[in-house]
């Protein structure tokens, strides 16, 4: 994701109404917020939203909420919800280490996870988003019957997401490392931003489904 700093995005996104306040009391408080009882699906690392808001559209069933690290990224998530409002979709700016603060235990339907930043340093390992340290942290939240959903082109991370899915205590339901070419799990497959650029350059696509066991 490009970082540029684009001024005025932290005020824009603040007082937009499709984005939580950084500091509201929303955990346990989702159902109220989007006026219905349905399913809360969460994808963190949410970059421009695309993927968020193309599944929002096929399914005004469920209620989904991106978390986004930075502004201006979130920024252009928000300028295209202006354009094409959904009432099924919000966003949070925050840094997904703290998504314990924002939603309740068992709150949560299932989790997305798109082509997550792979810290590649092994000091850093803490800091993926399929490591143990965040495993436990969506095992809380997740609802029972819960699971989550990862995508990468990175090899390298995917093989130490599916390492760190036995000592954690989650189990792999489904698995392939080519999405694209494995007709079962593509089906409705909807494509991020990150994965269009990446299989277009010929890069195949990781993919697994995991649940907690309890
Ligand atoms: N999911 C999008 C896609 O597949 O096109 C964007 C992928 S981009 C490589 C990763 C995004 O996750 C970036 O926008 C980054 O800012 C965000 N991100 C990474 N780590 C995060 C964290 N710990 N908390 C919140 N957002 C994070």
């Amino acid at each position: 994701m490009r970082l540029r700093n684009i001024p005025g995005s932290r005020e824009a996104i603040g007082a937009s109404e499709y984005v939580i306040p950084e500091e509201s009391e929303c955990a346990g408080k989702w159902r109220e917020l989007f006026g219905n009882e349905n399913p809360i699906h969460v994808e963190i690392g949410t970059g421009k939203g695309r993927f968020l808001m193309e599944l929002a559209k096929v399914h005004p069933e469920i209620s989904y909420v991106g978390i986004e690290k930075y502004s201006s990224v979130l920024l252009r998530a928000i300028q295209k919800m202006e354009e094409e409002p959904l009432s099924n979709v919000k966003f949070i700016r925050m840094e997904a280490e703290h998504i314990l603060r924002y939603f309740a235990k068992g709150e949560v339907d299932r989790i997305y996870l798109n082509f997550s930043d792979p810290w590649p340093k092994e000091r850093h390992a803490k800091r993926r988003l399929v490591s143990r340290e965040f495993l436990d942290r969506y095992r809380v939240l997740l609802k029972d019957g819960g699971h989550l959903e990862f995508k990468t082109d990175n090899r390298d991370l995917f093989d130490f997401g599916v390492e760190e899915t036995e000592p954690a205590k989650w189990e792999i339901m489904e698995i392939t490392y080519d999405l694209h070419h494995d007709e079962k799990m593509n089906r409705g497959n909807i494509m991020t931003e990150y994965e269009e650029r990446f299989s277009s350059m010929g890069n195949p696509i990781c993919k697994y489904v995991i649940r907690p066991l309890r």
